[in-house]
């Protein structure tokens, strides 16, 4: 009946910004969006503050992008460049969370954990303690400027900017150890490139939450295009219940109609829930590609259904499916577990339980090998086969460690490391610094008098002399 009645909704190329002035609520969803703001601003401002002891050589910031030195820290886990297969498993892991979320409650992305969705809110919330709530902004807004306007606009940038200056500043505390790092932004001497994060991440901020706010998600976004292929009849969504809601009506008209014995809508047509939407929009015309899934228009409803006595939830998080069974005088079914959910859900478990495994057997000792390639192999005085080698060895932990070198597949070879002071049982002993690196030329010298291949499999291993940790590289020894 409502679908019948809405009217239809066209889209331009271009349209001209109309300003949305939204209304503040109070309500279960804005509890919620409000503690979830708290809670993630919180996190994202405080986090590079937070300590985490590794050890004398290592870093203690709990969470740091250390790029000079290639290497990602998150409280106990270390990810060196090679490892970048977490951080892609992370990302794959994000897109089926977000698909997952999707497919159970629509965009609740969007509407409550979106940064973009934060930031305006917290952009929002300032600018009503300044200019005051929905009437009083648009009141302003139209207002010849005087003193008192100039200062309140003032007022209201001037918080803006310096929000969004701290949003820049707390970023970049993510690359470098943040107490030092404010140390040297207050004293002028950080590196230029700080500076410069820090302004355009400011600009962004400043930009995108305070000016273009719904414009990003309707029009730079591309999740509110992508999410109708995520999205099925049983999802849940933010919806206007127009199996009850309508006709619509004052609440007078409402009661002449029943008197009649005409049917009347729970809708007094009152706009709260258009006035609270911070997309501008009317949720009575149905899901529409702009709505973030907020549910301030769901408070301000029941706000006023609450006055009238009437039952709240008139919009509410719902399907289309239900709404169409009650209209049919058949009850609603909420289908959470579905093919789509369950194919989500053990998707993320499966990733999930791979990168655990992943991350719990990995290895802190690597080795890897390149063979010279001119000579490719070198024949000496007594006739015996010389081969070189750079080796690289790899030590995860935050101690120096000592390796022995040995090499399997040649029985009778010799093995030397250029530069080793040290062998143990003819192995020569290499050190590796903590948490570093280590380039080491290798010598390989074949059996003497012995038939060779031209091309022999060997493989190099080193020994954690402390530990026994082992890790090993295949190569191959070249002969005439
Ligand atoms: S229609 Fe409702 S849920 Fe959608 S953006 Fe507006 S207030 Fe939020
Ligand atoms: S707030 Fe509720 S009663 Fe008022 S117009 Fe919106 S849906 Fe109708």
């Amino acid at each position: 009946m409502a679908e019948a009645q809405a009217a239809p909704r066209t889209y331009t190329l271009y349209e001209a910004r109309k300003r949305i002035h939204p209304q503040s609520v109070k309500g279960k969803f804005r509890s919620i969006k409000w503690a979830i703001l708290w809670v993630t601003l919180g996190i994202y401002y405080l986090l590079p503050f937070l300590r985490w002891h590794r050890g004398p050589h290592e870093p203690s910031q709990a969470v740091l992008i250390d790029l000079a030195n290639g290497r990602f820290y998150f409280f106990f886990i270390e990810l060196w460049p090679q490892e970048v297969y977490y951080i892609m498993g992370l990302l794959i892991l994000a897109a089926f969370t977000l698909f997952l979320m999707n497919a159970v409650a629509g965009r609740i992305w969007c509407g409550y954990l979106c940064p973009q969705t934060v930031w305006t809110d917290l952009f929002l919330w300032v600018e009503r303690v300044i200019e005051g709530d929905r009437r009083e902004r648009i009141k302003l807004d139209a207002a010849p400027w005087t003193a008192k306007k100039i200062g309140q606009k003032a007022a209201k940038h001037a918080l803006w900017l310096m929000i969004a200056w701290w949003t820049g500043g707390a970023w970049v505390l993510y690359f470098a150890d943040a107490p030092t790092l404010v140390k040297a932004l207050a004293t002028g001497e950080a590196p230029l490139v700080a500076y410069l994060w820090i302004g355009i991440l400011t600009f962004t901020t400043y930009v995108l939450a305070g000016f273009m706010r719904e414009q990003v998600c309707t029009y730079m976004c591309p999740w509110p295009r992508i999410q109708g292929a995520l999205t099925d009849e049983h999802s849940l969504n933010i919806s206007y219940r127009y199996d009850r809601g309508e006709p619509r009506g004052s609440v007078k008209k409402s009661a002449q109609l029943k008197a009649q014995g005409l049917p009347a809508g729970d809708c007094v047509d009152c706009f709260q829930c258009v006035a609270a939407c911070p997309a501008g929009i009317d949720i009575r015309d149905g899901l529409q590609m702009e709505c973030i899934q907020c549910g301030l228009c769901a408070d301000a409803c029941d706000a006023v259904m609450l006055k009238l006595g009437r039952p709240t939830g008139l919009i509410a998080y719902d399907t289309d499916a239900n709404i169409k069974r009650r209209m049919r005088g058949e009850p609603p079914v909420y289908k959470v577990l579905r093919a789509r959910s369950l194919l989500y859900a053990v998707l993320i478990l499966g990733v999930g339980i791979a990168m655990l495994t992943a991350l719990a057997t990995r290895s802190f000792t690597g080795l890897s090998a390149l063979h010279d390639r001119n000579p490719i192999y070198v024949t000496l005085a007594d006739g015996s086969i010389r081969n070189g080698y750079t080796l690289r060895l790899l030590n995860k932990r935050p101690i120096e460690r000592r390796f022995t070198l040995e090499v399997d597949g040649l029985p009778g070879a010799r093995v030397e490391a250029v530069g080793a002071v040290e062998a143990r049982d003819g192995k020569p002993i290499l050190t590796v610094g903590p948490d570093r690196t280590e380039e080491v030329r290798v010598l390989v010298f074949g059996p003497q008098g012995a038939h060779l291949d031209p091309s022999t499999p060997i493989v190099f291993r080193i020994v954690d002399l402390a530990s026994g940790e082992t890790a090993s590289v295949a190569d191959l020894f070249k002969a005439p």
